[in-house]
């Protein structure tokens, strides 16, 4: 339990301190140490501080601060085990929180799958880690709680990822960090290492991808630079586990022993230089005084991050009172600094930095070595792939067959599922009692979500491609060859691979879009990702255009439909750059990785984790909606409706038919339209309850209505999850609004001059 829990009277064993290392320091220092008992003098709810009697000594915390240490009262000691032993044993099982932080692709998640095994929770997603992974491992004694976050480059406040790092290492401080680093590419990985450095936390550095380097034969010496960077660096590899033993046992001696102790675990400021280090001084001065805010924040860093004019930092201290002179102190060491090196503060703090590493690499007598460009394969490669001529029709056969692949593959598991989902159905038409029930499973359960599953293997099929390409390194080329195309529509070359996905299914798409740092592209990427048809609109392309299209013409129609779509995405995506989400396109590096051959077991998880979603979506909202569409067509105001046209949806479909007389629909059409809100899975099984496979509009109204279903509304899971993504419901109902009437307004002059001619 927490210190700060403890009442008036109690005794409890302290058991480990949280919080940055300043604060710890600080702590520490006035007695509360791991293994001391402490006796609380004086603790009322309301009251703040706290009074404490720890050595002999009677001191006062805040509560804040009181939280943040960790104890076990004798209760607790007992209660866990029933002899001394026992108790003995539970109490050594401390608990190590610890954080993996590094770039994109260094290793975090391979790192966490070997330390972690079967114990984990939560998914991790597509390339990007995105939510929090979370496992454990029992090591010597102890229980070490991994957590994996997002890769990240930096800790500046660009991307979500890295607003989401710096939020779990701020406000959950873990005990240690492992800060795993791809060490075939130090000096950039090192970066982030700086930015820990100056948070003044308990980093242990996994110098992972060690097979790598020592494959290319660079010198290190790795003492060396572990003193001078005064935290532990364990050489890893995480495609075999090597060094994994090495690399708990130092995060225990360092969650373990003080800082200070030995060289390897001590606090480096880095010097970025006389202006800088000044203007870092000035505002500390400001920030030192105020109790609360060093409890959470190395004051250090949060002046860096000031003198950065990074906004969240700018949150943080505007509460202050002295607000204003910290304001005041920044600006001037920022003019300051544009007089001395003519750039702005930013730059200048990020120079110093690299400035620090390339020191610390030259000293630490690192070389890359020669006997073995690892990268070689990968620049020839790339002269090919990202060639100025060759790259683009090599990319657009790759998508081709990736499409071909899905499409006929597909087609063999889709027939076996379509055979079974029939047997099922009839199954259970000729052994259960005719009513409501069975329609209902009949008709509604199986019909509704059979009618879905069916895509299941194309869309695995898709992912597994894409999975592929993201973890061998093509997409970010792939990106980098559609970067300019993107930027004239106010993308980024990284919107590309969400719009792609988007052909699969489009939720985990708008997810996939956190990997965009501009917020601006980010925005409109999933604003525009609608247009890109999901499967989901699959199965009513084929049932209307097998039925009014005869063979020769059905993929042309197809294609002209998937053709359509992407039109408008750019149409639409100018629109917004210009007009709606204006702002200047910040630039943003886009890293090509070495090429590396995936394992399967990573392709296998990127590929089911992306295919998750879409599972989740079936079992859910579609279910949901199948019954409910069942429901509506089988009753009406009479109990059981004794025709469609008489029941709840024929009577709904018969209200809204004027709103589509513009399209030339009929009543069941906008039922369908109506229905397939929640998915648009559901718009076919409905045309397929709805007609029964006896049509009677033309061909016309047939493609108005196709394109209709391409343009609407995407479905309910997209929509909420573009909230999610873009933080607000703003921006969810503007892709609602804008996807109907857009809809509405081209089938419509579709159908009029149509019929014209
Ligand atoms: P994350 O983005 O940091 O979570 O990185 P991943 O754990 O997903 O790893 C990215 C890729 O690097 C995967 O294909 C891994 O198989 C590979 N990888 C991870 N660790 C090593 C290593 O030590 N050596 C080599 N050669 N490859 C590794
Ligand atoms: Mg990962």
């Amino acid at each position: 339990m927490k210190l700060s829990e403890l009442h008036t009277g109690q005794q409890a064993v302290i058991v480990k301190v949280k919080g940055h290392g300043g604060f710890r320091k600080r702590i520490l220092e006035m007695g509360f140490v791991k293994g001391q008992t402490v006796e609380v003098l004086l603790n009322a709810p309301l009251q703040d501080p706290v009074k404490y009697h720890i050595m002999g000594y009677e001191v006062s915390l805040r509560r804040q601060e009181a939280e943040m240490i960790e104890v076990k009262t004798a209760e607790e000691i007992a209660r866990s085990g029933n002899t001394a032993q026992e108790a003995d044993q539970e109490q050594e099982q401390t608990v190590i929180t610890v954080a993996l932080v590094g770039n994109p692709n260094c290793g975090k998640t391979s790192l966490f799958n070997f330390a972690s095994g079967a114990h984990e929770r939560v998914g991790n997603y597509s390339g990007v880690t995105v939510d929090a992974k979370e496992g454990y491992t029992d090591f010597e004694g102890y229980r070490i709680k991994l957590v994996d976050l997002p890769g990240t480059y930096s800790l500046t406040a660009y991307s979500p990822e890295e607003l989401y790092v710096r939020k779990q290492l701020v406000e959950n401080t873990p005990d240690v960090i492992i800060n795993v680093i791809d060490s075939s590419n130090l000096e950039r990985n090192l970066y982030l290492t700086t930015q820990l450095m100056d948070m003044h936390l308990r980093v242990v550095c996994a110098l992972n991808m060690f097979d790598e380097l020592e494959h290319r034969g660079d010198l290190l010496d790795i003492e060396k630079l572990s003193s001078l960077l005064g935290m532990p660096l364990v050489p890893t590899s995480f495609k075999t586990g090597r060094g994994l033993q090495d690399l708990l046992r130092t995060v225990i001696h360092i969650f373990e022993s003080r800082e200070g102790h030995d060289q390897y675990y001590r606090h480096q400021h880095i010097n970025h230089g006389h202006e800088i280090e000044n203007g870092i001084s000035n505002i500390q001065q400001y920030l030192k005084g105020n109790d609360l805010l060093r409890l959470k924040y190395s004051t250090r860093w949060l002046a860096i991050k000031l003198m950065e004019k990074d906004k969240e930092a700018d949150k943080v201290v505007r509460q202050l009172p002295e607000y204003e002179d910290i304001i005041k102190a920044r600006d001037v060491a920022v003019a300051r600094i544009k007089e001395e090196t003519e750039d702005d503060s930013e730059t200048a703090i990020m120079d110093a930095k690299y400035g620090f590493i390339r020191g610390a690499l030259q000293e630490s007598g690192y070389k890359m070595g020669t006997k073995n460009d690892t990268y070689r394969v990968t620049h020839q490669l790339d002269n090919i792939i990202t060639h100025k001529w060759l790259g683009f029709p090599l990319f657009i056969f790759l998508l081709f067959l990736m499409f071909e692949v899905t499409f006929t593959l597909g087609q063999y598991p889709m027939d076996w599922i379509d055979m079974g989902v029939e047997w099922l159905g009839d199954f259970i038409s000729q052994n259960m009692d005719e009513g409501p029930l069975k329609a209902m499973l009949v008709d509604g359960v199986i019909g509704g979500v059979g009618a879905v599953i069916v895509f299941l293997p194309q869309i695995l099929i898709l992912y597994t491609f894409i999975s592929f390409m993201e973890d061998s390194g093509y997409m970010a080329r792939a990106a980098f060859i559609m970067d300019k195309l993107m930027h004239s529509m106010g993308l980024h070359g990284k919107s590309f691979i969400p719009l792609i996905m988007g052909f699969g299914c489009n939720v985990p798409a708008v997810m996939a879009t956190r990997t965009i740092e501009s917020r601006r592209s980010r925005l409109i990427t999933m604003l525009v990702m609608p247009m890109m048809s999901c499967s989901a609109r699959l199965p009513i392309y084929i049932m209307i255009i097998g039925a009014f299209f005869s063979a020769r013409y059905q993929s042309l129609v197809m294609i002209s439909l998937y053709v359509v779509g992407i039109l408008l995405s750019v149409v639409m995506a100018r629109i917004f750059s210009k007009w709606v989400i204006k702002g200047e396109d910040t630039p943003f590096v886009m890293e090509l990785p070495p090429y590396r051959f995936p394992t399967s077991k990573a392709i296998f998880r990127h590929t089911w984790e992306k295919g998750k979603q879409y599972l989740k979506k079936m079992g859910g909202i579609i279910l949901v909606a199948s019954i409910i569409v069942w429901a509506l067509g089988y009753f009406g105001t009479m109990g059981v409706a004794p025709s469609l046209e008489e029941s709840f949806i024929g009577l709904l479909g018969k209200t809204i038919e004027p709103l589509f007389l513009a399209q030339g629909f009929d009543w069941r059409l906008d039922v369908s339209l109506l229905a397939g809100v929640g998915a648009k899975e559901i718009v076919a099984s409905t045309i397929g309850v709805l007609y029964g496979g006896e049509y009677n509009f033309s061909a016309l109204e047939a493609y108005a209505f196709l394109l209709f279903v391409l343009i609407y509304f995407p479905c309910l899971a997209t929509i909420v999850a573009i909230r999610h993504e873009s933080g607000s419901w703003k921006w969810a109902l503007f892709t609602a609004a804008y996807t109907t009437l857009l809809a509405w307004i081209i089938s419509a002059v579709f159908y009029q001059v149509g019929s014209l001619l």
